[in-house]
């Protein structure tokens, strides 16, 4: 295993330092240029990252089938985006994976206390989605496989993991909860989303906003949907919310809701 540590120069004026010399020179030039192709895609769409300097690390895990298997975020100062990875993977590979995108949309809320957990993760996997999208790396037809896909993952795993939507991400670890957690929450981000767009708002644009005028390290998950339906001069948030938090069932979302919402982000 060997570290490698990469800032992209285009966003963050810092040199690029390498831990462990473990990668081949072409591969730091494919690395560099996929790092910054997601922190641009992710900048386009939720606009500029919010904190002043974030670090990327990357960790060579070469035996591995796919291009990302593992990322996390490590709140500290400056905050960490580490990503497990497998250097062989092409370009393309690498951009296809969604988990750098899921990471960096991390950035744009708090850390909010473990029973909201599942507005954290659905935040985080409806936004790898959009960011695709409106990055034109996948169209709108994927968007609606891939979070179709998702949400029947979400709803299988409810079966296995029964209980409140709250109890269960605030024990999501030890549950193995994870699917149930991620795929409800962002069953709850295209549901406000579709409700914000018919609005004239949007979820990005709620995010442009917030980023600018409250975005705070840590929050609840109610002060969280209260300051969202503030920017938006609206309740769908707090509304939404409250006929998530204590459900036990996986939501419905039709394709029709699906598809709104990839029109919306959609560039054509
Ligand atoms: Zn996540």
């Amino acid at each position: 295993m060997s570290f490698a540590f990469f800032i992209p120069d285009k966003v963050f004026a810092t040199d690029i330092v390498i831990l462990e010399q473990n990668i081949s020179d072409s591969e730091k030039v494919k690395l560099n240029k996929w790092l910054s192709y997601g922190v641009e895609a992710v900048t386009e769409t939720l606009g500029e990252l919010p904190q002043d300097k974030i670090e990327i690390e990357l960790v060579d895990k070469r035996s591995t089938g796919e291009p990302v298997p593992f990322g996390q975020v490590i709140r500290g100062s400056p905050v960490k985006v580490k990503l497990q990875l497998n250097a062989y993977a092409t370009f393309p590979e690498f951009v296809d994976d969604w988990t750098l995108y899921h990471e960096l949309s991390h950035l744009y809320i708090p850390y909010l206390d473990y029973p909201s957990f599942w507005l954290n993760e659905g935040f985080a996997t409806y936004m790898q989605y959009v960011v695709m999208l409106n990055s034109d790396t996948i169209n709108a037809e994927l968007f609606v496989n891939r979070v179709s896909n998702g949400l029947v993952r979400g709803e299988q795993r409810t079966k296995q993991s029964p209980g409140q939507l709250a109890e269960v991400s605030d024990d999501m670890w030890r549950k193995r909860a994870f699917k149930r957690v991620y795929w409800t929450g962002a069953a709850f981000f295209i549901e406000v989303d579709n409700l914000l767009i018919t609005q004239g708002q949007s979820m990005v644009k709620v995010i442009a906003a917030y980023t600018e005028c409250c975005l705070t390290a840590e929050s609840t998950g109610i002060k969280l949907m209260q300051d969202f339906d503030q920017i938006a001069d609206t309740g769908v948030f707090t509304d939404t919310y409250k006929k998530y938090y204590m459900r036990t069932d996986f939501p419905v979302i039709t394709q029709a809701q699906i598809k709104l919402v990839s029109r919306y982000y959609a560039n054509d």
